[in-house]
């Protein structure tokens, strides 16, 4: 599996699974597997509810911690005791230190998240965390934290798929050395049906999931398909090794319809607690 550098030279692993929606109970059997089928990236946050699967999941194999990337999130209801929250996801995942660090969501209208930002850079300094970054952020959100910050963000996870690119975002974003992560990078599953998709996997005798993810590699997102299903898993690491044609990376970058899925961060101001 590939690796993109971030801005603070640590390596992450360019595909891993996300486990939102994961059951608490059924997280640390779907973890495992992923690890067994080659992942070694997993994306978790306290408003999942599953951290102790992931962790445990990592404690059942004898894999060795420091080959895999634990990315979790500060829940929004609680940006004003960041520090706290660090230790309570570190705790319930069982882990010495966490990959990446993610504040999940601006809220502008709670107006802490340069604040909780300060305590990230604070928690990084302990080395506690090898990365930190953000979570939905637009861009007036990064303008703002960029201007109290000591610390750029290493990445901003974002809603990403072929029917929502927010390309002008993620160009911002890549402008500032912060990495793009695509978040419901299939979709949900919605963006697998089109004419063209079904197309290219046709030509090239692969799933479609797999011709929208080889899309994310080449563009160089990172990238986080959630499945629970093991060969829904196993077929979405496999695209890595499908690369796709310049003309059929551009049918599928023509696929923009401001489709949002989730919710408008610009507003969005749900506690997750
Ligand atoms: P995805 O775009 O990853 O889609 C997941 C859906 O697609 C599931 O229904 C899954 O079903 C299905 N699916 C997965 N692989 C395949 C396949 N090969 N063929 C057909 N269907 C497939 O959406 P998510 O919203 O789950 O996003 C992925 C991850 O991004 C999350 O798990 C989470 O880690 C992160 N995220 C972050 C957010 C944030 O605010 N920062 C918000 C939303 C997501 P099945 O499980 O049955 O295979």
């Amino acid at each position: 599996m590939s690796e993109l550098t971030l801005n603070n030279g640590v390596t992450i692993p360019q595909l891993g699974l996300g486990v939102f929606k994961v059951p608490p109970a059924e997280t640390q059997r779907i973890v495992e597997d992923a690890l067994e089928a080659g992942y070694r990236h997993i994306d978790t946050a306290a408003a999942y509810k599953n951290e102790a699967g992931v962790g445990a999941a990592i404690a059942a194999t004898g894999i060795a911690r420091e080959e895999i990337f634990v990315t979790t999130k500060l829940r929004n209801g609680e940006q004003g005791q960041a520090q706290e929250a660090f230790l309570n996801s570190r705790n319930t995942l069982g882990l010495d230190y966490i990959d990446l660090y993610l504040i999940h969501w601006p809220v502008p209208s709670q107006g802490l998240f340069t604040q909780a930002w300060k305590e990230m850079e604070r928690i990084y300094a302990n080395n506690q965390v090898r990365a930190i970054g953000v979570s939905n952020f637009l861009s007036e959100h990064l303008d703002m934290l960029l201007e109290s910050a000591e610390v750029v963000p290493a990445v901003n996870q974002i809603e990403l798929h072929p029917s929502y690119q927010q390309a002008e975002l993620a160009a911002k974003c890549r402008s500032l050395g912060i990495a793009v992560e695509a978040y419901s990078p299939l979709g949900q599953g919605g963006d697998l049906n089109g004419n063209a998709v079904t197309a290219i996997a046709q030509a090239h005798n692969t799933s479609t999931a797999q011709v929208v993810l080889a899309w994310h590699l080449a563009t160089g997102n990172i990238v986080i398909p959630k499945s629970a299903n093991p060969a829904r898993i196993r077929e979405n690491l496999a695209a890595a090794e499908l690369t796709l044609s310049d003309d059929e990376l551009a049918a599928i970058t023509a696929l923009e319809a401001g489709a949002r899925i989730g919710s408008d961060p610009a507003v969005a101001a749900f506690t997750q607690l």
